[in-house]
């Protein structure tokens, strides 16, 4: 049990006790500029809450999965992948992700993007998209746009 109920928020998006991690070990999904705290992890019966920051021209892992994500921006702007959908967003907008749906974060160029994260504690673990797929989706204008920047890094 912790001495307080209050974790105060800190300047630049961190909170008391909490710490900041990485977001996903290195090398096991591409991602770029990712930080990850989870400040909740067991609330409401089995939910965990994360707060995910995308540095400026970052994003995270497109990838897919059973359990589904709520998602409120919290800090600056930047585009979401979700299905075959290129959405603007920026602080305080919703998404959903739905099961089994392609979705990715990217932050603008000149603006991090930092956003609240509802999860299931108890989830499958991400599938990664395989050349099939990236295929069919960069077979769509917006999408091919969406993901150009991660086709242009050298590996
Ligand atoms: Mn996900």
């Amino acid at each position: 049990m912790r001495d307080t109920p209050v974790r105060k928020a800190r300047d630049g998006f961190h909170w008391d006790q909490v710490e900041t991690l990485h977001y996903k070990d290195e090398g096991s999904a591409p991602f770029r500029d990712v930080t990850r705290q989870v400040l909740f992890a067991d609330a409401a019966g089995g939910a965990e809450w994360r707060y995910f920051e995308v540095a400026p021209g970052g994003w995270s892992t497109l990838e897919r999965h059973e359990h589904t994500h709520a998602v409120m921006v919290l800090r600056g702007h930047g585009r979401c992948l979700v299905g075959e959908r290129v959405c603007e967003i920026a602080e305080r907008d919703l998404v959903e992700v739905p099961p089994m749906t392609w979705h990715q974060f990217r932050a603008a160029p000149d603006a991090p993007l930092g956003f609240l994260c509802l999860v299931s504690r108890e989830r499958d673990r991400p599938q990664l998209p395989d050349e099939e797929t990236l295929a069919r989706l960069r077979s769509l204008p917006a999408v091919a746009a969406f993901l150009e920047p991660q086709s242009r890094v050298k590996r």
